[in-house]
Order: structure tokens, then C-alpha cells, then sequence
């Protein structure tokens, strides 16, 4: 089986602006670095737009988030708004949101109907900071949230996990799953820093694995707080599929956080989550894309994580 990539050029519409971190230059960088050969054996498919994607939403946020933000964006007219201090919506924003929510669902799809051992999402906006009833950070639908819901309600999977390695805490996926012992999640990220959450004392019911991170750490504290506080108890929660909130900021480049990571230690995560999947999970992973705001730095690290990925799924 073949490694499935998932985008659209919709995601380019999703304007937020001039001087914006969360741009549409980033996924022209990283199409630059899947167009190496290396990749020609990726099957590539676009992000749909699903007339059920409304009910999979709802089941992770709400109804009336739901209604909030369509409210705020289907129909949007004129320039680029703050909907909130971050976030920054457009004409474009509504199709490519629910692009990013599709591309999730698709991939639950292929990967729990055994169509394809793992699937990256190459999606913009990101969502991890989304939460039940808010948009923030960049991030309208928690796309991976919503996926985990979907995993579940349509296939029947009884543990979902969610594995952030974004710098920045996924209080949005946290805060959906707080109280749900089948719904795991857990990030590394670097703290202080936005959104403020994710301390090793916030456990929800003890399926929430944080493990913060210090400016300027790099591999070793990395690979340490990821084997022992992420993959150990990974193993032991045994999920049915994996799906990896798939951020690149923590790249020593970029502009927005102060972590010290390679594109090489993101391969490492990757084999390592990979090596969990095929454990526990059938080698189903859905890995979709969050941050990662210095374009060489993201296009180098998506290429490491995407080529972890295939070689996996071969
Ligand atoms: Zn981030």
C-alpha cells in the first residue's frame, strides 16, 4: 500500500492577509517539496467538500459553533476580517474550512476501510487550537477532533488517539476531549508559550499526556518527553487508528517559537508513532497538517514526515 496525500488548490483562497505567519505560500512550498521524485509513488486526491461533513462537525463542537462560524463566513464579502485576536477569515475561508474538515473524513475512510495503511492531510486552515465552542488561533473546525469523532461514530472504533507534536499545546483537541477516556491526546509542545495550556498536571480523566518543552530545547529533551511521556503511554492506551496533529514549528527555523528540532526528529516521531500504528492500530494512521510558519524549514520537515509515512506504509 502507498501513502495517500489529500489537498486542494482551495486552500490557497484561504486569505488571511498580508504579513499573516498562517499563509497560502505555505502550501506552495510544500507542493515544491512533494513534486521530488522521491514522492511519485504518492496517490494524491483531492479534499472534498461532503454534504455530511455538518453532522461530523457538530459532533465534536456543537451546534452552535457550527452556526457561529457559518454564520461569520459562508457568505463572507469584502476584504480579509479578524473573526477573532488571531484569526483571520475571507471569501475563501468557508470552502477551504470544510475542505480541511473533508480531507479528514476522507482519510478515516481509506484508512479504516484498509484502502491505504496511512494518509497526509495537506490542509490549510489548521485546527488544533479550535475549540468546542470557539475559534482561535488560526483555526475555525478542529479538524482532527472532528476526525476522531468520525472514527468513531461511522467505523466504530472504540480508542482514538491524538498525537500533537505542534509547538504550540493543542488546547482545542484537549479541551474536546477532556473528559472522554477513549479519545487520547498527547502533545509536546514548547511553554510558556500561546495558548498557555498544557502543563503535565492538566490530565482530564487520564487519557490528556502532555509533556512541555523549554525554549530552546532541542533533540535530546525532545526524544526524551516523547518516548516517556507520549509513546509509553500510547502503547498502553493501544489505539484503533492514530491520527498525529502534524505541526512544524518546532523546526529550529521557525519564526514563531524558540525549539531547537531538525527535519530529521521529525522523521524519528514519525517512525516512531508508525511503529505504534503497526502494533496496535493496523498501521492506520491519519496525519494532518497544523503550523509551521518558516517556509524552508516547513517544506524540508513535511518532506521528512511524508517520506516516514510512505516508507511505513510500503
Ligand atoms: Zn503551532
Amino acid at each position: 500500500m502507498t501513502t495517500v496525500l489529500i489537498t486542494h488548490p482551495a486552500f490557497l483562497d484561504h486569505d488571511t492577509g498580508e504579513h499573516h505567519p498562517e499563509r497560502p505560500d505555505r502550501m506552495r512550498a510544500i507542493d515544491k517539496a512533494l513534486s521530488s521524485d522521491i514522492f511519485s509513488r504518492l496517490v494524491r486526491r483531492d479534499a472534498p467538500l461532503r454534504d455530511d461533513d455538518r453532522d461530523y462537525i457538530a459532533l465534536a463542537h456543537g451546534p452552535q459553533h457550527l452556526a457561529n462560524i457559518t454564520d461569520a463566513i459562508e457568505h463572507f464579502e469584502g476584504p480579509p476580517k479578524h473573526i477573532e485576536s488571531d484569526t483571520v477569515a475571507s471569501a475563501g475561508t468557508w470552502e477551504a474550512a470544510r475542505r480541511a474538515v473533508g480531507a479528514g473524513l476522507d482519510a478515516v475512510d481509506l484508512v479504516m476501510n484498509g484502502e491505504t495503511g496511512n494518509v497526509f492531510c495537506q490542509v490549510r486552515p489548521p485546527g488544533h487550537h479550535a475549540e468546542s465552542n470557539r475559534a482561535m488561533g488560526f483555526c475555525f473546525f478542529n479538524n482532527i477532533a472532528i476526525a476522531a469523532h468520525y472514527a468513531r461514530a461511522k467505523y466504530g472504533a472504540e480508542r482514538v488517539a491524538v498525537v500533537d507534536f505542534d509547538v504550540h499545546h493543542g488546547n482545542g483537541t484537549q479541551e474536546i476531549f477532556w473528559s472522554d477516556k477513549d479519545l487520547f491526546y498527547g502533545s509536546t509542545h514548547q511553554m510558556p508559550l500561546y495558548p498557555g495550556t498544557g502543563a503535565l498536571r492538566e490530565t482530564g480523566v487520564g487519557n490528556i499526556f502532555n509533556a512541555p518543552l523549554r525554549s530552546g530545547d532541542g533533540r535530546e529533551p525532545f526524544e526524551e518527553a516523547f518516548r516517556s511521556r507520549i509513546l509509553a503511554p500510547l502503547h498502553d492506551f493501544s489505539p484503533d487508528v492514530l491520527l498525529i496533529s502534524a505541526g512544524f514549528d518546532a523546526h529550529q527555523r521557525d519564526p514563531l517559537a524558540g525549539l531547537e528540532l531538525v527535519e530529521d526528529d521529525f522523521r524519528w516521531a514519525t517512525e516512531a508513532l508508525a511503529e505504534v500504528a503497526r502494533r496496535h492500530a493496523k498501521g492506520r494512521i491519519v496525519s494532518m497538517l497544523e503550523g509551521g510558519y518558516d517556509l524552508r524549514g516547513l517544506a524540508l520537515s513535511v518532506a521528512a514526515h511524508v517520506k516516514a509515512l510512505s516508507d511505513a506504509a510500503a
